[in-house]
């Protein structure tokens, strides 16, 4: 396996992200060699992709190292990303299973697989492997109860498959699965746990009267190796306000928790107990006393044992060994309490606003190391015990503890704080850079935010069987170990690669992360779970500001790319979520840790926070904000009285708190329209929640739109190329201000340098603070949105003009005679606020006519907004040649970061059409842009940090190799790789992406010579071969027009019986053409199958749509197709009969436009468009 190959292909890795999603579980490695002296200016990147395995193959391979490094060190991640994606859906689906058994045994969905998958994929190393899994299911992976696999479906599954819980489906409900959304998931970091709760609890929160404010525990570890079994005492110390009828105290405790005995004192009296109840439904204790509670101090004692190491309970991660007698050893656990894990730990007030201090102490073998929050006490470690300073007050759910033989490395910040990192003695070669960059992380955090590290050090561990990425545990951080795990080939500096540069940018942003939780979550806590916000987008944004300080340019484009994500979800229903929500269940605050509605969308209001108020008085802001509540629970409302209370925007102010808060309870995302009436010079400016539906013109009805069409034109005598119909009853007189110009800020006050360590509040405040209503708030479809439109020309003497004002109605109109009707207008130059933008018509087409002739009248940013919103807008309306004339423009696009997102816009325009008459001329159309992506690729080679853009989507490579190929660029080389290939088939010297892509061309476009005779020959002799080779085969085969090579090919696919190879093979992830011939086959291959298998692949029986049958269904391209699939059942069922009108009327409409405005737009001078 490659992952032993290490020392003869360069670095090895395993780049393991925190998602639950196996596409970016991939393994690559790479290396770079010297440049030869010839070309020493050059930096050049060599890449060794993990399929090589021979000492021959080597040899062969060594003297064509040559440049292309970039390229081959991107294309192998690449490689593996792609081959995962393949096998994505169908993973996250589960097999689809038919044999000769009984119905019910026959059909499986096998969620839990998926999991076990996801847990196994990062030990895949090679190709090879991965292929495997096409294999013939296997039968350990089944189970046969759905109602099981339901249950234990990871979390991932349930968000693609958002259909399940509704009743009354209407078309607008019926999608396709997303096909990038699987990379939408980039950064899971902590908080989501791998298996779903057994057992949901309600949140309910515990009465204010009595709270604890310290707590002792004295764990006993003795027993936690050989038992998993943990003995503990604990001492709660509680504090009653004012003599109260209240007779209960009530706590949160775990079901695994065997309590034996508990005893309450109050001024060293015994006190006795009505009862004691377990209430496991809200894993609460509730202890009935016989009196009333009175106002003073109470001390509550426990002993109690537990069992550890449970995958269902969760807490307590344990490292496993089986022994000889098939008993389980633990070598070493590390907690993770977040978040409401604590619970199951300890007896404890588990709600994050509940503070208080703990002393810790626990007995153990001394041979191993015991970890906690705070430094051990000196001198007392002796005799298997080891005592931990007093903690500060703080949340439970950041308690922390670990045990293990572990390696100490050690480092420390410039104010010596020691930095500490613990890892498994194996492991501890690749923990150097994790060693060094955390001590500097902490160094500027505490510069930035002038506020001292709160602790007395700082231990990282590198985790095994650790489930999310890393864990901010207070002074004790938690990762896996794969997260953080670097060992670099090149110790000299002077050879920085993509690969060090890609690694370091990866693991520095998880360890900026949990290191900006130490203060934004730890020192400084969001009082309740529906807030979290608090802690996990400010940690978002401080990994954005810390990794720009290196990496300027992959962070900006990470942040945009990231932005685009965020809109494409939060523009479908089913994701719309707002960041400040009502979380009454254990499993609505774990869902709520969502990569894109919490991670993203907090960082990218956080960022607006600061775009509003500007850099230096929000981080003065943030200074306030951690200093007056250091050691506190908080809500937004603290935030807002930290921030300046006005923002500026052009020459109005409005109240900050009220601008935001809309943005934070508003479900989905705000949309701005811009319609302008070209003859008195008024504009109209309106929002509105963006909802995608809205853009789908074929989700209309038809009937209604046409007849509404017609009105419309009549009405106001304008044809499709003219501006949208305009509503002269939106005039209400409102003229912004001229010339307004951007604001400007004072910068009088002294910044302070040195930092601090904030005090400690008293008890009682933070008693009040708890006490303060907790507040949600209403979505409502309005937002304050901060406007600036832009217009004019750099050209020209007078230059650009910006104009900015509040939009706070759903629209405002206002003449701005300073635009000329020939001038292109834009909204929100630079992409700074985060809202989309849509235009009228002929704006749209004025700011692609600006885009064809000088693009660089709008910056980089504004052109990335620019695409994505046309796509949004465009694509799917009734003018998809207006965008289509749009993208023409990359065709000299030079900005890297802008053209990668082109790629993605190019590609699905490409890949929309395929299967139309007018494939080939939207080919032709792109063919200078696709050249000149290909110019681009070339160029990124010759720096690293660009080079390393690709990285942050890899499978955009793959998408350029296929669309070089489609359009017959000479890069493609399709002949060549056939030869090559034909010759030895196994021997892939190569990046195999870009291999396999160029067979694939030959083989569809090819004429029926000799050669392709012979490699028709040598697939049909393979397709008995197992594994990677058959895999490749089929992806192979795929592409060809042998009618029997493609009839034994579909046999093959179908005879699997496996719905992961159905949807791969259709998906065919090494062309963008189409192939009839194939999927005809393929088809008619399926329809001989019985009724019973065709209803469970496609599950017609059941209210749950299979993601496999989504993406089998929704792969069809043209009408005829769809009758074919059609025919192959009599009865579809209600919800897939939804699908079938959904795809009707959308190849309809792809037909429709095809032969209507596109067939127009080629026939048409393309100059005077
Ligand atoms: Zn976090």
């Amino acid at each position: 396996m490659c992952r032993f190959s290490r020392r003869d292909f360069g670095t090895i890795y395993n780049r393991r992200t925190e998602s639950p999603l196996p596409s970016l579980n991939y393994v690559y490695s790479y290396s770079m060699k010297p440049p030869p002296p010839q070309t020493a200016t050059r930096q050049q990147f060599e890449v060794e992709p993990c399929l090589r395995h021979s000492q021959i193959m080597r040899d062969a391979i060594r003297p064509s190292r040559k440049s292309d490094f970039a390229r081959k060190c991107i294309a192998v991640i690449l490689l593996h990303a792609i081959f995962l994606f393949a096998i994505l859906a169908a993973l996250i689906i589960g097999h689809w299973i038919s044999d000769e058994k009984p119905f019910t045994n026959r059909t499986s969905f096998n969620y839990s697989n998926a999991g076990f998958m996801f847990e196994n994929l990062n030990k895949i190393t090679t190709t090879t492997n991965i292929v495997h899994q096409f294999d013939a299911p296997n039968p350990t992976l089944l189970t046969t109860s759905a109602e099981y696999a339901r249950k234990n479906m990871p979390r991932v599954v349930e968000r693609l498959i958002p259909l399940e819980k509704k009743k009354n489906y209407t078309i607008l409900d019926v999608f396709p699965p997303s096909q990038d959304a699987n990379f939408a998931v980039s950064e899971q970091l902590h908080g989501v746990r791998s298996n779903r709760l057994k057992t949901d609890a309600l949140l309910v929160p515990l009465p204010l009267y009595i709270l604890p404010y310290h707590y002792d525990l004295r764990l006993d570890f003795r027993d936690f190796d050989t038992l998993l079994f943990v003995r503990v005492n604990i001492t709660i110390h509680l504090e009653s306000f004012g003599n109260s009828t209240e007779d209960e105290i009530q706590f949160h405790l775990g079901p695994n928790i065997q309590i034996e005995k508990m005893r309450l004192r109050k001024d060293g009296k015994k006190l006795y107990a009505e009862h004691f109840k377990k209430e496991e439904s809200k894993k609460l204790g509730r202890l009935k006393l016989k009196d009333p509670l009175r106002k003073g101090k109470y001390i509550l004692e426990m002993e109690y044992n537990m069992t550890i190491c449970d995958e269902d309970i969760d807490g307590v991660r344990c490292s496993l060994d089986v022994q000889n007698n098939s008993s389980l050893l633990a070598t070493s656990f590390t907690t993770k309490f977040e978040p409401t894990l604590a619970r199951a730990f300890f007896p404890c007030w588990d709600e994050p606003g509940v503070k208080a201090t703990f002393n810790i102490s626990a007995i153990h073998d001394p041979k191993y190391n015991v970890l906690s929050n705070m430094p051990v006490v000196l001198g007392t470690q002796q005799k298997g015990i080891t005592h931990f300073q007093q903690t500060p007050p703080m949340s439970t759910y950041l308690l922390a503890f670990a045990i293990g033989e572990f390696v100490k490395l050690e480092s420390r910040t410039d104010r010596g704080i020691p930095v500490t990192v613990y890892a498994y003695p194996e492991d501890v070669m690749s923990m150097k850079f994790t060693l060094d960059y955390a001590p500097m992380i902490f160094d500027k955090l505490e510069e930035t935010l002038e506020i001292s590290y709160p602790l007395p050090k700082i231990d990282l561990i590198a985790a095994r069987n650790f489930h999310v990425g890393g864990m901010e545990n207070w002074g004790l951080i938690v990762f896996e170990y794969a997260s953080v795990a670097y060992t670099s080939q090149n110790s000299d500096h002077v050879n920085e690669t993509v690969d060090r540069m890609y690694n370091e940018y990866r693991i520095g942003k998880l360890i900026a992360h949990e290191a900006a939780h130490q203060w934004f979550g730890n020192l400084v806590t969001m009082r309740d779970w529906s807030e979290l916000f608090l802690n996990e987008g400010f940690a978002t944004f401080f990994v954005y500001e810390l990794m720009s300080f290196e990496r300027p340019i992959t962070a900006q484009f990470e942040y945009f790319d990231g932005l685009a994500v965020l809109f494409a979800a939060q523009s479908e229903e089913d994701h719309k979520l707002a960041l400040v929500r009502e979380l009454n269940t254990e499993s609505q605050v774990e869902k709520s840790f969502h990569p894109t509605n919490l991670y993203t969308k907090g960082c990218v209001f956080i960022r607006m926070i600061r775009d509003l108020v500007s850099d230096f008085d929000f981080k003065a802001a943030v200074r306030r904000y951690l200093r007056k509540n250091a050691y506190r629970s908080v809500s937004r409302d603290d935030l807002f009285a930290s921030l300046p209370a006005y923002a500026d925007h052009g020459a109005e102010q409005e109240k900050l708190s009220q601008v935001l808060e809309g943005w934070f309870v508003n479900e989905g995302m705000p949309e701005v329209t811009l319609t302008r009436n070209y003859d008195n010079e008024m504009m109209t400016i309106s929002q509105k929640k963006t909802i995608h539906h809205d853009y789908r013109s074929f989700l209309k009805d038809r009937k209604e739109d046409k007849l509404r069409l017609r009105e419309t034109r009549a009405a106001n005598k304008i044809d499709l190329d003219g501006s949208t119909p305009f509503d002269d009853s939106m005039f209400d007189g409102f003229r912004p201000k001229k010339n307004g110009s951007t604001t400007k800020r004072h910068r009088t006050t002294r910044r302070n340098k040195t930092t601090t360590k904030p005090r400690y509040p008293s008890e009682s405040s933070r008693r009040d603070e708890l006490r303060k209503p907790r507040r949600v708030g209403n979505s409502q479809d309005l937002w304050t949105i901060p406007i600036t439109y832009q217009f004019g020309s750099l050209k020209t003497s007078e230059g650009q003009v910006i104009r900015e004002f509040w939009l706070k109605n759903r629209s405002v109109s206002f003449a701005d005679n300073e635009v000329s009707p020939n001038q292109a207008v834009l909204v929100n130059p630079d992409w700074k606020y985060p809202f989309r933008v849509n235009y009228d018509l002929l704006n749209w087409k004025l700011l692609a006519r600006t885009l064809h002739q000088n693009h660089l009248e709008f910056s980089e940013k504004s052109r990335i907004q620019l695409l994505i919103d046309s796509e949004y807008f465009l694509s799917n309306s009734n003018n998809p040649h207006l965008y289509l004339y749009l993208l023409g423009y990359l065709a000299h696009e030079t900005n890297l970061e802008v053209m990668l997102i082109g790629i993605d816009s190019v590609y699905r325009f490409i890949d929309i059409y395929k299967g139309t008459s007018l494939n080939q001329a939207i080919v032709i159309y792109f063919a200078p842009v696709i050249s000149q992506m290909d110019n681009l690729l070339l160029e990124s080679q010759t720096d690293a940090e660009t080079a390393s853009l690709w990285l942050v989507r890899p499978e955009r490579l793959a998408k350029l190799y296929q669309l070089r190929c489609a359009v017959n660029i000479p890069s493609c080389k399709n002949e060549y790789h056939t030869q090559k290939w034909a010759h030895s088939p196994d021997d892939w010297t190569e990046d195999v992406h870009k291999q396999v892509t160029a067979v694939c061309h030959q083989l569809f476009t090819g004429n029926n010579d000799e050669q392709l005779r012979n490699v028709h020959q040598l697939l049909l002799s393979r397709l008995k071969s197992t594994g990677a080779q058959w895999a490749l085969t089929i992806q192979l085969a795929a592409c060809s027009h042998d009618s029997k090579l493609l009839r034994k090919t579909a046999q093959a696919i179908v005879a699997t019986k496996n719905a992961a190879v159905y949807a791969s093979a259709l998906q065919s992830d090494f062309s963008l053409h189409y192939n009839p011939a194939f999927r005809k086959q393929f088809w008619s291959e399926i329809a001989k199958m019985s009724i019973v298998e065709k209803s469970a692949l496609f599950s017609t029986n059941s209210s749950d749509i299979l993601t496999a049958s989504r993406i089998l269904l929704h792969s069809v391209k043209t009408i005829d197709e769809l009758q074919q699939v059609r025919s192959l059942l009599p009865d579809w069922g209600p919800l897939m009969s939804l699908h079938f009108e959904y795809l009707e009327r959308y190849l309809l409409w792809i037909s429709n436009v095809s032969q209507g405005v596109l067939h127009q737009f080629f026939a048409a001078d393309l100059l005077n468009f």
